[in-house]
C-alpha cells in the first residue's frame, strides 16, 4: 500500500489558522500518512506536532519554509528533516523574524499613511504571538472591509506598487540552505511555478540552488496547475533533482485548497522519500536518528 505525502503544510505558528495539533488531526481526516509542518521562518510548532503525531498515530516530519531573497526577489525553500534543536538553524529564523517584526511595524505605518489605523497592532493580535505574516494583516483589511477575500487584499494592498507593500529583506539562498544542511535536512524549492519566472529565469535559480546543494523541487503543489506540475516535473528530470509533493495547506478558510489533496507525480520522477537520506520519523522507534542523520551526511 503506497503512502499519501503532504511535505508542505502551516500551522498557527504563522500564517495557518489551525494549531500544530488540530493540523495532525486533520491530517489523518484526510488519510495523509506523512505530513511536513513547515511553518515560515519558524519551527515553534514542531514539537506540538510531533507529540500529537504519536497519538494520532500520523508520522510528522520536521520542516520549515525559509525566506530567501533571490535576484531581488522573494523565493521559498522547504526543509525537511531538519533538526528542531540545530542552534544555527535557529539563529538563522530568529534573524528572519526580526526582519518580519520590522517589516510588520512598516507595514503598520505604510497602511497608516494611506488612511488606514491601528493595522499593525490588529495583525499582531491575529498573530496570536507568533511572528507576523501578510496574511495577519489580510485578516484585518477584510474584517475591516477593505476588500472581499484574500486573494483581493493582497492585489489592493500588500503586494508591489500597493499601499502596504515592504519589500522583502531575507536569507541568501546560500544561507537558507547552509541552515537546513547543517540541521541535518533537505531543501527543496518550494511551488516553483508561482514566482512568475521565465523558463531561463528558473533554470538559473536551480543552478545556483544546486550549486548550494540543494536537492529537491515541489513538483506538486496546491498552488500549481496540471500544466505546472508537468512543466516542473520536466525541470527536476533535466537536473536530476527529487521530486516533492505539497498542498501548502493553510487552514479550512482557504477551501481550494485541502490538506493531503496533493496530485500524483508525472511519470519520472523520484520522489524525495525515496532517497536514501530521507528519514521517516516513526513513533514506534521514538522518533527517527537526527543524530546519526548528520553523522552519517556532514555538510559544510
Ligand atoms: P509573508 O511571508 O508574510 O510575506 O507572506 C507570504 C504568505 O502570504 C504566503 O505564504 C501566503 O500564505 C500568503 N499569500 C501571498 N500571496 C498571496 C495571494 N496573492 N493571495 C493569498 N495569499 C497570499
Ligand atoms: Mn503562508
Ligand atoms: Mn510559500
Ligand atoms: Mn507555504
Amino acid at each position: 500500500m503506497s503512502l499519501r505525502y503532504d511535505l508542505h503544510a502551516h500551522s498557527t505558528m504563522s500564517d495557518g489558522s489551525l494549531s500544530p495539533t488540530e493540523l495532525v488531526e486533520h491530517a489523518l481526516q484526510q488519510q495523509v500518512n506523512v505530513l511536513a509542518l513547515t511553518d515560515h521562518d519558524t519551527t515553534d510548532g514542531v514539537a506540538e506536532a510531533l507529540l500529537a503525531a504519536d497519538v494520532v498515530g500520523v508520522n510528522v516530519v520536521p520542516g520549515v519554509e525559509v525566506s530567501v531573497t533571490w535576484n531581488r526577489r522573494t523565493i521559498h525553500v522547504v526543509g525537511l528533516n531538519v533538526d528542531p534543536e540545530n542552534a544555527e538553524l535557529q539563529q538563522g529564523l530568529a534573524g528572519l523574524r526580526d526582519f518580519r517584526d520590522r517589516r510588520a511595524e512598516e507595514i503598520g505605518r505604510r497602511l497608516e499613511k494611506a488612511g488606514i489605523t491601528g493595522a499593525h497592532q490588529a495583525a499582531r493580535k491575529y498573530a496570536g504571538g507568533a511572528s507576523i505574516g501578510r496574511v495577519h494583516f489580510a485578516r484585518f483589511l477584510i474584517e475591516q472591509g477593505h476588500a472581499a477575500d484574500m486573494r483581493t487584499v493582497f492585489k489592493h494592498f500588500l503586494v508591489k506598487n500597493k499601499p502596504g507593500h515592504v519589500s522583502g529583506k531575507w536569507a541568501s539562498l546560500e544561507q537558507a540552505l547552509g541552515w537546513i544542511h547543517r540541521a541535518g535536512g533537505q531543501a527543496v524549492i518550494a511551488h516553483p511555478a508561482r514566482y512568475r519566472l521565465s523558463a531561463t529565469q528558473l533554470r538559473r535559480l536551480i543552478g545556483e540552488f544546486m550549486e548550494c546543494g540543494g536537492e529537491g523541487l515541489e513538483v506538486v503543489s496546491g498552488g500549481h496547475s496540471r500544466n505546472d506540475c508537468f512543466a516542473m516535473a520536466m525541470h527536476a528530470q533535466r537536473s536530476a533533482l527529487l521530486a516533492s509533493c505539497g498542498s501548502d495547506y493553510h487552514g479550512p478558510e482557504n477551501p481550494w485548497i485541502e490538506l493531503g489533496r496533493v496530485e500524483p507525480f508525472p511519470p519520472g520522477c523520484t520522489p524525495i522519500w525515496k532517497s536514501p537520506r530521507w528519514r521517516l520519523y516513526d513513533s514506534a522507534q521514538g522518533g527517527y536518528p537526527l543524530q546519526s542523520n548528520l553523522e552519517r551526511w556532514p555538510r559544510g
